[in-house]
């Protein structure tokens, strides 16, 4: 781990030499989470910070590369508030997801399931329609110039309590698109117990979507109980308490519950205090399906790739490892069958 080690939290400059960075750079990647807003770089928000000058975010680059330096994780919320303050119509929600998959798509992300918060939109003045119609516009556009392929997951903001829950399956199942495949659940995890969530989640899945909410990240192993018991969770969003519960070890092995791992976030907001403590090799070890992804990138100084940097690390990966890794993720997405065999088949030619 000498030269090919990599600092967490700095981000990785193009270029800069990591283990396999060129490897992991022309790799076909599907990533699993991530989220819409915590996506958007400063150049998008320099262009949505022009549209609406009165926001009184810096529409300046360089100013804004530096309001995104991430330094905790209050500044983290500023970010992402002052973001969402920005996203204000029909257009601006457009421009950021054509320019999230542009981002996916030049670091060989083919396939992505995008998690997106359209309760946040409708509370900022956008119809549900306007909304679902903007993200389909800009999903088919992206793809047919890109060829990266882009799914939903529609989420609850978790800290916006039950009517927020009410409005989003309201628009996942009256109002979302046939490309809506998952249904989840974000924000805090502390007093936001995710039993009360259990009609929404019932309603979704009745509705044909997949059940992946966030659990287990900042708090214990029951809330991951309560996520597979409760809210029929067919793939954990972080997960990594898992570790201090070896039944819930055994349970998510056994019955092949990929979990969502994202090494620099867990960093960011503190619930790993350093990297080489994380519990992402002793979850693999035990047999647990591990996909690595990036949460919030640009917010966290970080990308998809570097993440796969981070864990060839952690998980002692050399190129056979990273297709393994890369491969893992795509089977444990809602991809078409036909994009699967696809992406797998250039996952396989990749060297
Ligand atoms: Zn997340």
């Amino acid at each position: 781990m000498t030269d090919t080690t990599i600092a967490p939290g700095e981000p990785t400059a193009p270029g800069e030499r990591t283990a396999y960075a060129d490897f992991i750079a022309g790799l076909p990647k599907a990533e699993l989470h991530v989220h819409h807003v915590g996506s958007a770089r400063p150049e998008t928000v320099a262009a949505l910070a022009a549209r609406h000058p009165d926001a009184g975010v810096p529409q300046d680059l360089a100013a804004l590369k530096d309001f995104f330096t991430f330094t905790d994780f209050a500044h983290f919320i500023d970010v992402y508030l002052a973001t969402v303050a920005l996203l204000r119509t029909p257009e601006d929600i457009h421009l950021l997801t054509r320019e999230v998959i542009e981002g996916l798509a030049a670091q060989r992300v083919c396939y992505a399931e995008l998690t997106m918060t359209p309760f946040t939109s409708v509370r900022m003045g956008i119809p549900i329609e306007a909304y679902t119609e903007a993200i389909e516009d800009a999903r088919i556009t992206a793809e047919r110039d890109t060829g990266t392929v882009v799914r939903w997951i529609y989420d609850i903001p978790g800290e916006a309590g039950l009517e927020s829950a009410d409005a989003t399956i309201s628009y996942a199942v009256d109002h979302g698109p046939a490309s809506l495949v998952g249904f989840g659940l974000g924000g805090p995890e502390i007093g936001v117990p995710r039993p009360q969530f259990k009609a929404h989640f019932d309603r979704a899945r009745a509705a044909g979507l997949h059940s992946v909410p966030h659990s287990g990240e900042s708090t214990g192993p029951e809330t991951i109980w309560d996520a597979i018991r409760e809210l029929g969770a067919e793939r954990i969003g972080h997960g990594i308490a898992a570790t201090q519960d070896p039944r819930l070890v055994e349970y998510l092995a056994e019955h092949r519950i990929p979990l969502e791992i994202s090494p620099t976030s867990n960093l960011a907001t503190r619930v790993v205090e350093r990297i080489e403590d994380h519990p992402i090799r002793a979850l693999r070890d035990a047999g647990v399906v591990v996909t690595v992804n990036s949460d919030d990138p640009p917010m966290f100084g970080t990308t998809l790739n570097r993440e796969y940097a981070i864990a060839a690390n952690l998980l002692d990966l050399d190129e056979g490892g990273l297709r393994e890794l890369a491969t893992t993720a795509l089977n444990a997405s809602f991809a078409p069958d036909d994009v699967k065999a696809r992406i797998r088949r250039e996952i396989g030619d990749h060297a």
